[in-house]
């Protein structure tokens, strides 16, 4: 099912652009959303895209990844090994408030006579810029000029350029730089299970305040998790008009105002530089020591140079990963090429945001755009947000599967916990335990370990990084293989075949079910991945093989143990209908009456009992679907166009993880239309709120599955043995000429899909052999090769 846009703000306040999201008036009607939509964010800082002056505000947050607070989950009725403790990620001190006060008259959005307002998320240079023009009610003229930044360069920093000039008068400024720490962390719809679910009354708790000059750092503690937050920050104003400034700080809050006369034409600048750092070890001394250290380098550098490194930044991810369409013929289409443009940058410059400095943490499934899913990592980096990342900023990808590595501890305890062997990764978590507390749509989600292999596999062949897969990557490895194993029987009922009991797949409209195909066909994968690397290691690298058994006390044994899973898992398969039934049970449920179900009841976990929703046939999100995208290459084009033939109209779409999918599978199959409104509907899903929900954050798992709609479905990218091959499909509604760069084992080849070719260009490394179609293509840097497409595209 194609959900559509529900975010319609008038075209002439919101207009296209290439590389910026405008906002040309200011509607608080559409406030949240836009919250959302300008978010900054680095993947370790992310900052809502709320005015300076402190509102108004949907929801203010302010969020460090990985900084959360404990709280005991609490049931009505209790079993053994449900998780115990949830985690919620928290809002953090907010430093981003700047009051103006004109004449003793505040700033107040909603309240302000605006002769302009400009507002634009600039992808360019990676910053949140904003032009106003306010009339005070004494006639007097103040343009405003801000600019914001959340640093990708330098992981704690975030800095804000704030200029103030009066057009037409001579008036008293007061510019009131501050900062608070009691921001209410959570906020709850206990209805919406997509949003925090806990009310916590105070998460910070004051440590120390301390200042000095333009100086103030405020340092919080958490009570359960034992966290540490250093929140500095430091201001430089530039100005020949006459100032002073006052500096006051509490335990809570910390304010540096400057008095201005401020002449007619004479700007004065603010600038203000935000540090944050945070530690679950240093005491907070040492903590304070880190901000003043970052604080004196950037305020040396000065906002000028923090900008220009922001754009230079911005400039090398783009040059790596920018996607660009030409010549989409609008009439057809209802958008513009530009439009489609815009969309396409702002999911990539979201997944950035939302990754590029998470150095030792995951991805949440928000990013660091709001608190919905309590700022969780879930399969969604995996499966969605990896393959991007891997063919483009293949570092990011690294730290993010080194951080999945550093979880095998607690993924190990878990198993034990179940009574399993091996380890099992948590559904979702932010500290590596299980926070899920609804099992059923949680810890039985067994197929997330198989997702960490299948991502690991995709980094290894397409890095080449064999030394990661030698040090971290077959230890997780073993221990996922080794769970499979002990979760799975032989079963004289399905032929002695191995099958996997009691699990839930990616659909979460249909749980605890016997023999999911899609977890079967990945746990079949990560079996037969374990299997290779592992004698590949015992017989190529003795070495680490030796260090590979001490580590996990890996027997000989077990690996037979593999091969006689893997090569004896159950697939469910339906001869009537020659598809692949979603599960044991699916094909006996009685279908959804989606004829008489209303518009307005999804998605359908808001309106429906769960048990009204498991015994009918009916889907959240692609499951067998994704299987045949994940591991396309067992599946011929008629499989594929069977089983989507099926699914596609019992999936309602009602998780944002679903569309993007559905797209490639069309494309793939053929079906342009169905593809390309899948894609649009994946590429909209937070710019036209698709999904609805787009004021809790951004759907990052579904800007990944954009970009895959694009390099997989209609860029018909395949990968699965390692070298690259591509069978594009022609989608003028959406694509009409499209281009994309691929990192691919330290070469750079960018891929051209036009209107009779495809054109092939290796931008960096000496040689690179790929297939199109099924012909093989010898590249040389430098010199493009035109290709025709043989078969109907
Ligand atoms: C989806 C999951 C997903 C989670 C976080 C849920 O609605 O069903 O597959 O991991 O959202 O994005």
């Amino acid at each position: 099912m194609i959900h559509h846009e529900r975010l319609r703000p008038p075209s002439h306040d919101y207009p296209a652009d290439e590389w910026n999201i405008i906002e040309r008036g200011f509607h608080p009607e559409f406030l949240a959303q836009m919250e959302t939509i300008m978010a900054l964010g680095n993947g370790y800082l992310g900052m809502r895209g709320c005015p300076e002056e402190g509102g108004p505000n949907a929801e203010n947050s302010t969020v460090i990844n990985g900084f959360y607070e404990t709280h005991p989950i609490i049931y009505g009725e209790e079993a053994y090994g449900f998780a115990k403790t949830g985690q919620t990620i928290c809002n953090v001190t907010d430093a981003k408030v700047i009051k103006l006060i004109v004449d003793d008259e505040p700033f107040w959005l909603t309240k302000a006579n605006l002769l302009r307002y400009d507002r634009r998320l600039n992808m360019k240079s990676g910053t949140l810029d904003r032009e106003i023009l306010w009339e005070t009610p004494a006639g007097k003229q103040v343009l405003i000029t801000t600019r914001r930044l959340v640093s990708l360069a330098d992981r704690h920093v975030a800095a804000i350029s704030y200029c103030v000039t009066l057009l037409n008068a001579e008036a008293h400024l007061v510019i009131s730089s501050e900062m608070s720490a009691d921001q209410p962390t959570i906020h709850t719809d206990t209805s919406d299970p997509r949003q925090t679910s806990v009310a916590v009354d105070r998460v910070l708790h004051p440590h120390s305040d301390c200042g000095r000059d333009r100086r103030i750092s405020l340092c919080h503690t958490t009570a359960n998790s034992g966290l540490i937050l250093t929140c500095m920050s430091d201001h430089e104003i530039e100005t020949s008009c006459t100032n002073t400034y006052k500096l006051s700080h509490s335990a809570d809050f910390g304010q540096v105002a400057f008095a201005v006369e401020a002449r007619p034409a004479c700007p004065v600048r603010l600038s203000k530089y935000i540090v944050y750092h945070t530690s679950e070890s240093a005491s907070a001394q040492e903590l304070c020591g880190r901000a003043e250290w970052t604080m004196d380098r950037i305020m040396a550098q000065g906002f000028a140079n923090l900008l220009a490194t922001q754009e230079q930044h911005l400039d090398d991810f783009w040059k790596r990963s920018d996607v660009r369409v030409r010549d989409i013929q609008a009439e057809r289409a209802r958008r513009t090429t530009v439009e489609i443009q815009q969309a396409i940058r702002f999911n990539l410059f979201q997944i950035l945001q939302a990754s590029a400095r998470a150095e030792g943490t995951g991805v949440p499934a928000k990013g660091l755009t709001g608190q919905g899913y309590e700022g969780h990592y879930f399969w969604d980096t995996e499966i969605y947000v990896l393959p991007f990342l891997i063919y483009t900023s293949p570092q990011i990808a690294k730290n993010l599967l080194t951080f999945r590595y550093n979880m095998l501890p607690r993924a190990r305890e878990r198993a034990k916990q179940l009574g399993h062997r091996g380890a099992m990764f948590p559904w979702r978590t932010i500290n590596g335990e299980e926070a899920s507390a609804y099992y059923a749509a949680g810890t039985a989600q067994y197929h997330i370990n198989a997702d960490i292999m299948y991502a690991l596999r995709k980094y290894v062949l397409a890095t080449g990084d064999e030394q990661f897969l030698e040090r971290r990557g077959a230890e997780m490895l073993v221990e996922t293989a080794r769970l499979w194993v002990d979760l799975g029987f032989y079963s004289p009922r399905k032929g002695g075949k191995f099958c996997i009991n009691a699990v839930t797949g990616p659909d979460e409209y249909n749980t605890v079910v016997n023999n999911n195909a899609y977890t079967n066909l990945m746990a079949r994968e990560n079996l037969r991945y374990a299997v290779q690397t592992v004698q590949a290691m015992q017989s190529a690298k003795p070495d680490a093989y030796a260090a590979l058994v001490h580590k996990t006390g890996l027997d000989d044994s077990e690996v037979d143990a593999w091969v006689g899973a893997a090569e004896g898992m159950y697939i469910p398969y339906d001869e009537k209908l020659q598809i692949i039934p979603q599960d044991d049970d699916f094909l006996n449920g009685e279908p959804w009456d989606f004829a008489n179900t209303p518009e307005d009841h999804y998605p359908l976990l808001l309106f429906y009992h769960p048990l009204n929703i498991y015994r009918k046939q009916v889907l959240k999100q692609a499951d067998v679907v994704l299987a045949l995208f994940l591991l396309g290459d067992t599946y011929s084009i008629e499989e594929k166009r069977r089983n989507f033939d099926f699914y596609d109209p019992l999936t309602t779409g009602d998780s944002s993880l679903s569309s993007c999918v559905e797209a490639i599978i069309a494309a793939q199959t053929g079906n342009i239309d169905k593809a390309t409104q899948y894609a649009l509907a994946a590429l909209l899903m937070d710019l036209a709120d698709v999904g609805g929900n787009v004021t809790d954050g951004c759907h990052i798992a579904s800007m990944g599955g954009t970009w895959m709609a694009f390099a997989y479905g209609f860029g018909g990218l395949r990968d699965f043995d390692g070298s690259l091959s591509f069978w594009p499909r022609r989608a003028p509604e959406i694509t009409a000429i499209l281009r994309f760069p691929l990192t691919y084992r330290g070469r750079v080849l960018e891929v051209e899909i036009g209107h009779e070719t495809v054109e092939y260009i290796l931008r960096e490394g000496a040689s690179l052999v790929i297939h199109h179609e099924a012909e093989e293509v010898r590249l040389t840097r430098g010199q493009p090769k035109a290709m025709r497409p043989v078969s109907r595209w």
